[in-house]
């Protein structure tokens, strides 16, 4: 896991991700908000309410963890909740906010993803979290994400949408296409009755079995 540097090639692959996240229809409009570590001691982040065909590799801003912005355009509104998380989480190089739909619709119900496929553990655990609601923008909300967090790499945002961290930019983004595919698996098999949950003792094997998979060994030479 390595930090990245503030340069233009960083700056355009947010502005990319962003655009992917529309195009891949887990985002809509100018809502969702993209944040990556740098190694200068800060993070960049997405300016507030830019359309994201109109954003610049100059218009993404970088910030200090005391808050403060360098850059012409404000920070997303969501910088504190991006601020916290990443203060909170060594283990986080990006972070995307989405109002994926599934997660949404789900998230208005306010209830967690529970156990009831094997990829849950994708998130880090037994269940997707729901978090408290908070008015956008507010640190309040960056708390409740921050603690439904705990030990999980996703979270959904009560009647607002979903967040997820990672490692990467490009595995944050395929975290939160698999959160919204998961959010719409749940949802649709809530249609035909109650799903069955997997149990803890399965749901522990899978989570360790997550710890080696997909790490194909080394290619000789
Ligand atoms: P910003 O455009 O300020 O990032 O806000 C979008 C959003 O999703 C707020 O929660
Ligand atoms: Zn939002």
């Amino acid at each position: 896991m390595s930090v990245p540097a503030d340069t233009i090639e960083l700056r355009q692959a947010i502005i990319d991700a962003c655009r992917s996240m529309n195009t891949l229809g887990i985002n809509q409009g100018t809502s969702g908000n993209i944040s990556v570590r740098t190694n200068d001691g800060g993070f960049l982040v997405t300016p507030s309410g830019v359309p994201y065909d109109a954003l610049t590799p100059g218009g993404i801003v970088a910030m200090d963890f005391d808050g403060t912005a360098r850059g012409g355009l404000l920070p997303s509104s969501e910088w504190r909740m991006h601020r916290d998380i990443l203060a909170a989480r060594a283990d986080a190089i990006a972070i995307v906010h989405t109002h994926a739909t599934f997660c949404t619709a789900l998230s208005c119900l306010r209830i967690d993803i529970p156990a009831f496929h094997y990829m849950v553990a994708v998130a880090g655990g037994t269940s997707i979290r729901c978090a408290d609601y908070a008015t956008f923008g507010t640190a309040e909300l960056a708390v409740h994400a921050a603690a439904a967090l705990t030990d999980r790499k996703a979270c959904l945002l009560a009647n607002h949408g979903m967040i997820c961290l990672g490692p990467s930019l490009e595995k944050t983004m395929a975290l939160a296409v698999e959160i919204e595919t998961l959010a719409r698996q749940y949802w649709y098999a809530r249609q035909g009755g109650e799903p069955v949950l997997l149990p803890d003792d399965e749901m522990t094997r899978v989570l360790e079995k997550f710890r080696t998979y997909g790490k194909q060994p080394q290619s000789e030479g």
